[in-house]
């Protein structure tokens, strides 16, 4: 698409050169190459890596079966004629009872220890009166319960965890438990980021008139924590086509991916899409969306270029929605989309049809104990403190107008986007 613009009509409503979002979402797509290079970490490191190959179980877990509880092992089928059991022995985890089992006999036994050969039912200590040398029944029992069945966790040879998988915490203990160490992950993604404009300090500086501090250096940086990529922070820029131009040449050299933030509108000092059209290529720069409409993405030489807009909200919602899901697509994840919910909204909301937006909404409790959302207040893109004490973001469709109090709407709980 050329990126001349066309006449916009009316202003702020509708702007012929935005794209919609699911738009935006398949142009970004269709530039993204996919990673293929993988690395050898320890599986500590894997956290929030993605997986390059299946895992496939090397063993049945759990390897043998074993006790759920810490009770008697018994024979289920005594259970219908007798309630009293001689002990015949203890198995405790670790430490297996190497005897048989035989009828209207029991054993000691430990949660995770071996079920000696007879027994297959497990009666909890606290459903037994225990004596020394017999113990007495109490209720009714199910056979073969309280038992761990060796493989009912992985069978050996199942997929254990799939390629594409974000690696969770949950996921490192289950390679744990297949006694793998390392395992095979995406090489890490390099990101560079910067952020463009003069009136930009850093926060170990002193503020001038005029000068505020750079927060979306902190909010990019946090943000690609989370992803597991390399973020490689390339300063403040200042609003200077010579410079700029320089710190993305250096950022092409060295990155997957360039993140810039800020000058990228229509103001006498944005030049980043200037120089991304002169020694790259701008693939489109507004979405019709709230906040964050100017999103310039393209290329420079193999690098894909996301730049965002200046105002601190702006830069976190379209990071969340458009590169977030685009990071993720490049290192090969399955899952990339964020998860959302319908939940009724407490407070009415001022909306232009037209754009899709995010507003930031705190999702609480009523007095009926029900999960309900509601609007932080103040929805200026320049409004870090909402964003700060929101907890999800309310996604009102292109179409939507105002939404009344207690209307039912789209939300994506933080929760759910890292
Ligand atoms: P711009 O897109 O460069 O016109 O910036 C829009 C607004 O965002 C201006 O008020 C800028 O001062 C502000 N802004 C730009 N970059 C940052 C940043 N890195 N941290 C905080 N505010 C910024
Ligand atoms: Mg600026």
């Amino acid at each position: 698409m050329s990126t001349k613009d066309k006449e916009a009509t009316c202003q702020d409503d509708y702007d012929p050169n935005s794209l919609n979002a699911s738009e935006a979402h398949k142009r970004i797509s269709d530039i993204l190459p996919v990673i293929s290079d993988s690395e050898t970490v320890k599986i500590r490191d894997a956290l929030n890596r993605t997986l390059i190959k299946d895992i496939l179980s090397t063993i049945d877990v759990p390897a043998y079966t074993n006790s759920a509880m810490d009770g008697f092992g018994v024979r289920g089928i005594d259970l219908k004629t007798t309630k009293e059991f001689t002990k015949v022995g203890v198995a405790l985890a670790g430490k297996p009872f190497a005897g048989q089992v035989n009828a209207n006999e029991c054993v000691r036994i430990m949660t995770g220890a071996v079920i000696p050969d007879g027994v297959d039912t497990v009666i909890m200590q606290e459903h037994t009166s225990n004596q020394d040398s017999f113990i007495k029944i109490v209720g009714d029992h199910k056979i073969g319960q309280n038992v761990r069945q060796r493989g009912e966790d992985l069978s050996k040879g199942a997929a254990a965890v799939h390629a594409g998988r974000k690696l969770s915490a949950s996921d490192i203990g289950l390679f744990a438990s297949l006694g793998i160490a390392n395992v095979e992950v995406v090489r890490k993604l390099r990101v560079a980021f910067l952020s463009t404009g003069d009136e930009l300090k850093n926060v170990e500086e002193t503020l001038e008139a005029g000068q505020i501090y750079d927060s979306n250096r902190y909010t990019i940086y946090c943000m690609l924590q989370n992803l597991g990529v390399e973020a490689i922070d390339l300063g403040i820029i200042p609003d200077d086509p010579n410079k700029i131009r320089d710190a993305f040449e250096e950022a092409s050299e060295i990155a997957d991916v360039i993140i810039t933030s800020g000058g990228v509108s229509v103001g006498d000092a944005d030049y980043v899409k200037l120089i991304l059209e002169e020694i790259g290529q701008v693939n489109f720069w507004k979405i019709a969306m709230k906040p964050g409409r100017p999103l310039a993405v393209g290329t420079i030489r193999n690098a894909i270029f996301f730049g965002l807009p200046g105002n601190p909200v702006s830069a976190m919602v379209t990071f969340y929605q458009y590169i977030q899901p685009a990071l993720r697509k490049m290192m090969g994840q399955s899952i990339v989309e964020t998860p959302s919910v319908r939940m009724k909204c407490i407070s009415s909301l001022k909306k232009r049809p037209g754009r899709i937006e995010y507003q930031r909404g705190r999702i609480t409790l009523n007095k009926n104990g029900e999960k309900v959302v509601e609007s932080t207040g103040n929805q200026g893109s320049h409004v870090l403190s909402s964003m700060s004490n929101a907890n999800c973001f309310i996604v009102l469709p292109m179409e939507s107008g105002n939404i009344s109090e207690n209307s039912y709407v789209e939300v994506q709980p933080f929760e759910g986007l890292i």
